[in-house]
């Protein structure tokens, strides 16, 4: 489980933008996809297309995975509800019983390093730590497959380099394939197995690099 195959897929919105053009693209279990490129040239919408939020309008997506989650820049956290009760959401939508639903909230929180600040309220949250919710809740439901949207793109240098530590860490644990859009090479070099460069107006891959110290694979 967790492959994503793009074929053949190009994008035009209804106001005539056409912002992907004949993008073909392969994730397997263990593949970390990174994608780089300049603003305006598709990113977002080949994620929105790999993701099934915008429906492609030629060529084909495939996904096979379970479950897939999805992590935006700006994590949409309800802030009425404790960062543990963030987490558990998931869980509640999926009819979980309740006690196995908490144990795996918590588990979650554990992994990203936020134990000890479960009953917080996401406004008293760092951005960093407001990210951290965001990729418990995201994890929590052991996806097959990730989609990230520049989660990182919006924190200070530092814990922009925490988190990206931690998401290797969680990669190699968990061994979904992720496909991970980013405006920063070393980020890109950093997290991937594999880096897609995307450019022009329509974009399409221009390049696909394979990382020669990739971590081992799951
Ligand atoms: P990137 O993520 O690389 O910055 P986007 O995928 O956001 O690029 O955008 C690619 C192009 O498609 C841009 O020209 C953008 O304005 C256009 N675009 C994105 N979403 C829509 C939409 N929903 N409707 C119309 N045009 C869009
Ligand atoms: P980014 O550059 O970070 O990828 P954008 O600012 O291009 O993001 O786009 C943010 C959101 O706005 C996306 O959901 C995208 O689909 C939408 N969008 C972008 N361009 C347009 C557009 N020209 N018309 C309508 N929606 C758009």
């Amino acid at each position: 489980t967790g492959t994503l195959t793009l074929e053949g897929v190009t994008k035009q919105f209804d106001t005539g933008t056409v912002a992907v053009r004949e993008v073909s693209l392969d994730l397997a279990p263990g593949d970390f996809v990174t994608v780089v490129g300049p603003s305006g040239c598709g990113k977002s919408t080949l994620l929105r297309l790999a993701s099934g939020l915008e429906t492609v309008t030629r060529g084909t997506v495939a996904v096979e995975a379970a479950s897939t989650s999805y992590v935006f820049q700006d994590p949409t956290l309800l802030e009425w509800r404790s960062a543990l009760r963030n987490v558990e959401l998931v869980g509640e939508l999926r009819r979980v019983p309740r006690e196995e639903r908490r144990r795996r909230a918590l588990e979650a929180l554990e992994l990203v390093g936020l134990t000890g600040f479960e009953a917080q309220h996401p406004r008293k949250l760092s951005g960093g730590m407001r990210m951290r919710v965001s990729l418990a809740r995201a994890l929590v439901a052991d996806p097959d497959l990730a989609l990230f949207d520049e989660p990182f793109g919006a924190l200070d240098e530092i814990t922009r380099l925490q988190m990206q530590t931690e998401l290797q860490k969680l990669f190699q644990l968990k061994g979904f394939a992720g496909l991970f859009i980013t405006h920063s090479v070393s980020e890109a070099v950093y997290l991937s197995t594999r880096v897609v460069v995307m450019s022009g107006r329509p974009g399409r891959i221009v390049a696909e690099i394979p990382v020669p110290f990739a971590y081992p694979r799951p």
